[in-house]
């Protein structure tokens, strides 16, 4: 199989838009849940970049739980990602959740994120196995690693070898947190194949308390870099505020983060 490290023995190293994932530096992709407006994004944007992350992360389509939920600014919100990319000079990465949207989305963003709820979304897998751009694959709400591991070959398989995974917590019987953050998927995918992968502790845990833990253990377990949610004002965040970063609380993290990067 294409992914597997039978078959490539060596790391891969992902190039996106010249920033290296897989290399032995552990990247961040940082910035709010959503985006929500110019102002939430720059001011999001320019926090991120500030503390030393290298892609800004939003979704302009949101993939709600509830159709009266916030469902995103669609291209209004591409457009504000990629002016924030010129301000900054952080790459974007955001979530495509139909085959219609991908040209759009290739159009703006540097990669290309599949969302948990898409990762058995065949036809959308095979068809970001054609775009051209590299792609960011997050774990099912319940998927297996044999099944993560098998939607990435959909990508590669259609002729995308650029993928990047990312653990974003499980579905368990644990209430208390949102997902149950799956780190020991760090030291199987790193065994099982060659491909990146980062953590993403914000959606793994539903809580900003535990983000700064989960991330720290995540560097130690090996992880290429991290996806997480920070918001200039969690408390008024149109989505996943309770799991944000204020400012304040991701520069702290991100200090940390770099400490323990330099130990890997
Ligand atoms: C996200 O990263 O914006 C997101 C919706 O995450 P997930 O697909 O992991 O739930
Ligand atoms: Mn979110």
């Amino acid at each position: 199989k294409l992914a597997s490290r039978e078959f490539h023995p060596q790391n891969s190293v992902i190039d996106v838009a010249g920033v290296k994932i897989g290399d032995g530096t552990p990247v961040v992709m940082a910035g709010p849940c959503a985006v929500e407006s110019k102002e939430q994004l720059f001011e999001a944007a320019e926090i991120v970049k500030k503390a030393g992350a290298q892609f800004l992360r939003g979704g302009a389509y949101k993939p709600r739980t509830s159709p009266y939920a916030f469902q995103g600014l669609e291209v209004e919100g591409l457009k504000y990602l990629a002016e924030a990319r010129e301000r900054t000079g952080l790459r974007v990465v955001t979530e495509v959740t139909t085959v219609e949207a991908i040209e759009r989305v290739v159009e703006y963003a540097d990669m290309l994120q599949i969302g948990a709820r898409n990762m058995q979304n065949f036809g959308l897998l095979k068809e970001v196995g054609k775009c051209g751009k590299p792609v960011l694959l997050k774990r099912g709400l319940a998927a297996t690693i044999d099944e993560w591991l098998n939607a990435a070959e959909y990508i590669m398989n259609a002729g995308n070898p650029n993928v990047v995974l990312c653990e974003r917590g499980i579905r368990t019987y644990e209430t208390y947190t949102r997902n149950t953050l799956d780190l020991s998927a760090v030291a199987a995918v790193k065994h099982l194949s060659h491909l990146p992968i980062i953590v993403d502790p914000s959606h793994g845990t539903g809580k900003w308390r535990m983000v700064k833990p989960m991330a720290f253990a995540a560097i130690a377990a090996g992880a290429d870099g991290l996806m997480m949610e920070v918001h200039p004002n969690p408390a008024k965040a149109l989505s996943d505020g309770p799991q944000s970063l204020t400012p304040e609380n991701y520069n702290e993290v991100m200090r940390g983060v770099q400490k323990i990067s330099a130990f890997m």
